[in-house]
C-alpha cells in the first residue's frame, strides 16, 4: 500500500507553516515518533524556505512543488523550486557556507542529519530539487 500527496504553493514564508503541518500528519499517520515527526518538519522547512529565500529571491509570485511518497517502509519527500538554481551544489552543501552573510549556512546540514539520504539538484537559471528519503 502506497500514498501519494502533492502539493503547490505560492513562494510566501507563511506556506512553510503549511507544507510542516503537512509532512507531520502524513509522519503521524505513520505512527512516527514524535521526535521523528519533528525531524522530518525541520527537514522540510529548511528545504522550503530554501526555495522561497535563495530560489526566488523572496519574491512571492512564484510556485513551489513539494511531493511525498509514502510507502510501508520508506518516505520520499520532493521539494522543487523553478528559480535561480545553484552554481555549486558541494559547495552550498559545506556546513557554515550561505551566500547570504546574515545566515547560518546550516540548512542543507539539518536536511542531511535528519534524513537517511538527501539528493540536490541544481541547474543555474533552470531550478532545484532537493529530494529526501527516510
Ligand atoms: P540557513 O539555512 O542556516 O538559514 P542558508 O539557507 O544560507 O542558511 P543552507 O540552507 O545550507 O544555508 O543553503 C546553503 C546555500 O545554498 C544558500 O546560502 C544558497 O546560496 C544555496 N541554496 C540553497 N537552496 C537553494 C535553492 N533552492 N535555490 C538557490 N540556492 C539555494
Ligand atoms: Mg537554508
Amino acid at each position: 500500500k502506497s500514498n501519494q500527496l502533492a502539493l503547490t504553493f505560492s513562494s510566501i514564508a507563511e506556506n512553510v507553516g503549511i507544507a510542516r503541518l503537512l509532512i507531520a500528519s502524513v509522519g503521524a499517520q505513520l505512527d512516527l515518533p514524535l521526535n521523528d515527526i519533528e525531524e522530518l518538519k525541520v527537514a522540510v522547512s529548511e528545504a522550503v524556505s530554501n526555495a522561497i529565500i535563495h530560489g526566488y529571491h523572496n519574491r512571492s509570485n512564484h510556485i513551489v512543488y513539494l511531493e511525498l511518497e509514502v510507502t510501508d517502509s520508506t518516505l520520499k519527500i520532493v521539494v522543487k523550486d523553478e528559480g535561480c538554481g545553484i552554481p555549486n551544489v558541494e559547495q552550498a552543501m559545506q556546513p557554515a557556507f550561505s551566500t547570504d552573510p546574515e545566515r547560518m549556512g546550516l540548512g542543507f546540514v539539518f536536511m542531511q542529519s535528519f534524513m537517511d539520504d538527501l539528493q540536490v539538484d541544481s541547474t543555474v537559471d533552470i531550478g532545484t530539487t532537493v529530494t529526501m528519503k527516510k
